[in-house]
């Protein structure tokens, strides 16, 4: 008998699955028998909240409003439910549902359970969204009805056996009405699983969820987290928002509603760290903006995030049924938030930051640093402060380096690719051998964005590598350009791309979309341009020929200003794009 299997089972373990890691034999004091070594899974999130805040609500859009105490009573019954289906750990379970409290419930039962969790993204294309299926290899999916016509169009080409279960919000359940090849509905689930399932220990390494990474070119590709991780990562959400500022902190009084899909990188981690902490949580269903302001209104809404393009959204439908926004914190991430609508929405009050990350890192990277900053001042200051992309979270050892991996120095000058370590970055992409190595070279993980280091030690991301505008030998990020275009009055949305040029290789073009009663011209927003190249803060070139006013901007499946897109449009010279036809 091996000396780790003596001590597993002198562990008093010998009923768990869990063994426990080498370095033990390493401490110096030797184990008591007894002692628990407490492995980092995602079920002992749910330690302190069982606990300290079991009348705690959560909350389901027109749904459902429980308790703490029913919500983890339902985590057993759909672990239950889920083993009397035949689900055994290391399954794959999948989900394609709406934000709401069941998509919570898979979010914990399912990897607690041993299986792993699939986050499907429901707004992929078929194509893409089938080979996430096969590529994953689920054994299950619980299918909102909604996206029933999306999963039919792809069903009979799913390659392995695929048992699925459907999720209803009608009050009528129909549970003998299943669609053909259905085996349950959720809810009878849930029922099955009634006399509860004992959640053990295993090793935290343990895969805990998967999906997809998006905006990338070809199919979708796949990366996993462990339970490990997940709980790292929690810890690592909760460390970097709660001792902030106090207009910005994550705090227990705190109403919780997520605005990023669930089904990206984690709906950003948050999730989690709301019920770690016990907080009220408000889950909204299908986005919409009216919903969410009045979700925001009648739940006491005071800690959410999302992307640009929602906070675009929410702003307008504000607009039109104003509410109440004062104070509500806001995380904007996912890409630049153009100076232009953080002040308007910090001009309705609204308390907003940036936080970067991406899907290969779990997602939490870094969150703006806002002590010492004027509250509700739409300074120019003010404003930048709230948007830069901030200060490394607990254990993240950031970056910033030349193509040889060479620190840069520090300062606004010394652009160079972020590369990261951290407990809980993606160890690779799901068989894809090159891909993780070129992501990983050096034994950093490289995210693709250029930024620089100040000397405060907060990192700015100046672009995405490759949306960078090179011409003529220089680099022009257009995320600086979107900046001061988003400063027109009468800008609704702007992307700015780089276009072909014969003569300079690249020149910046121009995207927007009018605000409702404005009639903002291409002179007006060259002349903006104009202002930074007379003052020496932008090149003479960086004053775009190309602007065009379009009535949307084409977006990723996740909401981002799709570039890729963009660029493949306006890739012709005027007039041969089909956007401009
Ligand atoms: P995804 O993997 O789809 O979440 O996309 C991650 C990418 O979004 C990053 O690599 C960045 O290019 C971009 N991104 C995320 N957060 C920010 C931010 N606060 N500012 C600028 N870009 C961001």
């Amino acid at each position: 008998m091996q000396f780790s299997t003596v001590l597993y089972y002198a562990c008093g373990q010998s009923n768990r699955e869990f063994q426990p890691g080498s370095s033990l034999l390493d401490m110096k004091t030797t184990p008591a028998p007894s002692a628990y070594s407490y492995p980092l899974l995602i079920r002992h999130l749910l330690n302190a909240c069982r606990l300290a805040s079991p009348q705690n609500e959560i909350i389901s859009a027109d749904l459902v409003r429980y308790t703490y105490t029913e919500f983890l009573e339902r985590l057993g019954r759909l672990a239950g439910g889920l083993t009397a289906l035949g689900v055994k750990p290391g399954d794959t379970v999948a989900v394609m549902n709406w934000d709401c409290h069941r998509y919570l419930e898979c979010f914990f039962a399912i990897p607690m359970m041993g299986a792993i969790l699939h986050t499907i993204n429901i707004r992929l294309p078929a194509e893409q969204l089938l080979h996430t299926i096969n590529h994953a290899e689920d054994d299950i999916i619980l299918v909102h009805e909604d996206f029933l016509p999306l999963l039919n169009q792809i069903r009979t080409r799913i390659e392995r056996p695929v048992r699925l279960a459907m999720i209803r919000d009608s009050a009528h359940y129909g549970r003998d009405t299943l669609p053909d090849g259905f085996d349950i509905e959720y809810e009878t689930l849930l029922d099955m699983g009634k006399d509860g399932f004992e959640f053990i220990d295993f090793d935290e390494h343990r895969t805990a969820t998967t999906f997809y990474t998006t905006g990338t070119t070809g199919n979708p590709k796949g990366v996993c987290y462990s339970h490990r991780q997940l709980v790292l990562h929690t810890m690592g959400v909760i460390t970097a928002l709660s001792p902030g500022d106090e207009h910005v902190r994550l705090h227990r009084g705190d109403v919780y509603m997520p605005m990023t899909p669930m089904f990206h990188v984690h709906g950003w981690g948050l999730p989690y760290a709301a019920t770690m902490l016990g907080l009220k949580q408000v889950y909204p269903g299908r986005y919409d903006p009216v919903s969410l302001l009045s979700l925001i209104s009648r739940e006491g809404v005071t800690f959410s995030h999302c992307v640009p393009t929602i906070l675009q959204m929410l702003l307008a439908a504000d607009e039109v049924t104003p509410i109440d926004l004062n104070g509500l914190k806001v995380i904007v991430g996912g890409s630049a938030l153009p100076h232009g609508l953080a002040r308007a929405a910090v001009t309705k009050g609204v308390q907003l930051f940036a936080a970067y990350g991406m899907s290969e890192t779990c997602p939490f990277l870094t969150v703006a640093d806002t002590m010492g900053m004027n509250h509700g001042s739409v300074l120019d200051r003010d404003i930048a402060m709230r948007l830069k992309t901030g200060k490394p979270g607990a254990l993240i050892e950031m970056r910033v380096v030349d193509p040889d991996m060479n620190d840069m120095p520090r300062g606004s000058g010394h652009t160079g690719e972020v590369v990261v370590r951290a407990p809980w970055l993606a160890q690779g992409y799901t068989g894809n051998i090159g891909d993780s190595e070129e992501l990983w070279r050096g034994g950093y993980l490289h995210t693709g964005d250029v930024g620089y280091l100040d000397h405060d030690g907060s990192l700015q991301i100046t672009d995405r590598m490759k949306d960078v505008i090179k011409s003529g030998g220089e680099w022009l990020s257009s995320i600086k350009l979107e900046n001061i275009v988003s400063r027109c009055k009468g800008v609704g949305e702007v992307a700015v791309i780089a276009i072909p040029d014969e003569k300079w290789g690249e020149r910046p073009m121009v995207i927007v979309t009018r605000s409702p009663d404005h009639a903002v011209t291409a002179q007006d927003i060259r002349n903006a341009v104009r202002e930074q190249v007379d003052t020496g803060k932008l090149p003479g070139w960086a004053i775009p020929e190309r602007v065009e006013f379009v009535t949307s901007i084409d977006k990723t499946s996740v909401g981002k200003l799709d570039k890729k897109l963009l660029r493949a449009h306006y890739a012709g010279p005027p007039g041969e794009n089909p956007a401009e036809a």
